[in-house]
């Protein structure tokens, strides 16, 4: 038996630092913006190089909060991709803004810039970049892109904290970033947590009042913002966490080499090939040539993949077959995600302008399936795990 996710397996080990943390903030009392909320901040802005840090309520919080610090508004676009969890579009949508969905790169999963640049109109406000699975975006000619057209970058960084671009951290290249302290995140917390980054100061403290409700000083309003705090005791247990996340990431990034090398050797499996970036139908003749049946995802050369998710594409319709095969082996598995956010019910009434032009999302959401990689993976498990898949082939 191999579970997808095993959280147990990481926190458990550390439950007489996490009691004194809760005990501290018992002690203390101070419940809500503690001291320690301060600390975790200041922890995240180290790691990442961001010059400021806001611990918020969620990483959905924290997308909605620096659409509001951007004055996003009613009838505004905003390029995302169809092809991420629904809250990057679902932030859009919560301030009347419409979310105008781009096709992705068959390759790493992230926002196709070639059909971003085709979807810019004048009334395009922003774009949110989606680090998908632990792995960059192309940030340089989305940030070129933006540059041109003035818009405002949000970088969802929410699966992947402490992931670099060209040696770039993650959530620091736009003008704001996000990260999700959700259990499953590879910094996962206790519950629902965010962080907001930005290296602009007057965005910063714009996105620090929005947080109390929009209140400077309290009970004096100047905007409308919301309760996007997150709790003293979460920032406290995440701050035991975070002290160890380079391990954490290290662990993932060796099941993947471990998965990369033995996957790549059984018949009917390739790995991606960066050459056909932002080319579905060339890579789909090459991997038809190849015979392939599973693709292995891969980094790019000027990445550091912090692997949220390892995903395998499975081609020829038989991803459901390799999927109720790993179930039946008692192997977790997962589809992220079985359906694009262009085809989502909610957003049938956008324009149609704003939900076209998606093959290549449609595609892999058809093909994806992610296996179990979270970093106490034993050896045995990942030998586990790569026998099932042998077998199914
Ligand atoms: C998890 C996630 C979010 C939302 O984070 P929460 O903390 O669960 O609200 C946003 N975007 C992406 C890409 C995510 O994976």
């Amino acid at each position: 038996m191999v579970p997808l996710l095993d959280v147990n397996a990481q926190n458990h080990p550390l439950e007489s630092e996490l009691q004194a943390a809760f005990t501290q903030v018992l002690k203390h009392g101070r419940f809500i913006m503690g001291p320690e909320m301060e600390v975790f901040e200041k922890e995240v802005a180290a790691m990442t190089g961001a010059k400021h840090a806001l611990a918020v309520s969620s990483g959905t919080d924290a997308l909605l909060l620096t659409l509001m610090a951007l004055d996003i508004k009613p009838g505004d676009e905003v390029l995302c991709p169809a092809f991420t969890f629904f809250a990057t579009a679902g932030a859009v949508s919560r301030l009347g803004a419409v979310p105008v969905f781009t096709d992705i790169c068959p390759i790493c999963f992230n926002i196709d810039i070639n059909d971003a640049c085709r979807k810019v109109t004048s009334k395009t406000k922003a774009i949110i970049p989606v680090h998908l699975f632990g792995q960059c975006a192309d940030m340089d000619p989305i940030l070129a892109l933006a540059a041109e057209h003035g818009l405002k970058v949000v970088e969802d960084a929410a699966q992947s904290i402490g992931a670099a671009y060209k040696g770039r951290q993650s959530g620091t290249m736009g003008h704001f970033g996000t990260y999700s302290f959700f259990p499953s995140k590879n910094l996962g917390g206790f519950g629902d947590g965010g962080m907001v980054v930005t290296n602009d100061d007057e965005l910063a403290e714009f996105a620090r009042v929005l947080r109390v409700h929009g209140s400077k000083p309290k009970y004096y309003h100047h905007y409308v913002g919301g309760n996007f705090r997150m709790d003293t005791l979460q920032c406290a247990l995440l701050s035991v966490k975070v002290k160890r996340y380079a391990q954490y990431t290290a662990d993932r990034q060796r099941n993947a080499a471990h998965y990369t090398a033995a996957l790549s050797k059984l018949p009917g499996v390739v790995l991606a090939d960066p050459a056909h970036c932002k080319c579905a139908s060339t890579q789909n003749e090459a991997l038809a040539a190849q015979g392939a049946k599973i693709v292995l995802p891969v980094a790019y050369g000027h990445n550091t993949h912090i692997w949220n998710q390892f995903t395998l594409r499975v081609l020829g319709g038989k991803r459901d077959s390799l999927r109720d095969h790993l179930v039946a082996k008692k192997i977790g598995c997962d589809i992220y995600y079985p359906v694009t956010l262009d085809q989502q019910q909610c957003f049938a009434g956008l324009p149609a302008t704003s939900r076209s032009g998606c093959e290549v999302s449609h595609q892999l959401a058809s093909e994806v399936l992610s296996i179990p990689i979270y970093g106490e993976l034993t050896e045995a498990q990942r030998e586990e795990v790569i026998a099932a898949i042998a077998e199914w082939l």
